[in-house]
């Protein structure tokens, strides 16, 4: 039971690491599914290390490791609100009604993260519209 509870955190977790991404590339019109993440500044590819939800900023300080440019504290924030929500869910709904509560907020944070990201994006002067 408490394997299965750690699996749907870790799924939330991730969940929260691919709205990053897609807060990220939706808005400039991107795809989500190629090039793979990499870093916007250099350009290097991410790795395993850099691509652990949360962990991955701790680890690299909230700095690309090759550029050194900031990573916003949003992502992690993003990714640890996701696999909080889940672990909140399931452990005062239990594990059926706690996993829908918890993918139903991941969604929220997903849909509000996105709209945010193109409101952004709509925000700098200078950028290209559409
Ligand atoms: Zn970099």
């Amino acid at each position: 039971m408490l394997a299965l509870q750690a699996y749907l955190v870790l799924v939330a977790l991730l969940l929260g690491s691919f709205i990053n991404l897609a807060a990220d590339r939706l808005p400039r019109g991107e795809s989500v599914v190629r090039p793979r993440s990499h870093c916007r500044s250099c350009g290097r590819i991410l790795n395993v290390v850099d691509l652990v939800p949360v962990g991955g900023y701790l680890i690299r300080g909230g700095r690309c490791a090759t550029c050194a440019m900031r990573i916003g504290p949003l992502s992690p924030a993003i990714e640890a609100l996701c696999g909080a929500a889940m672990a909140a869910a399931i452990t005062t709904l239990g594990m059926g009604r706690g996993a829908a509560v918890g993918f139903a907020v991941v969604a929220v944070v997903g849909v509000t993260a996105i709209t945010a990201g193109f409101a952004r994006l709509r925000a700098k002067p200078g950028s290209p519209a559409g």
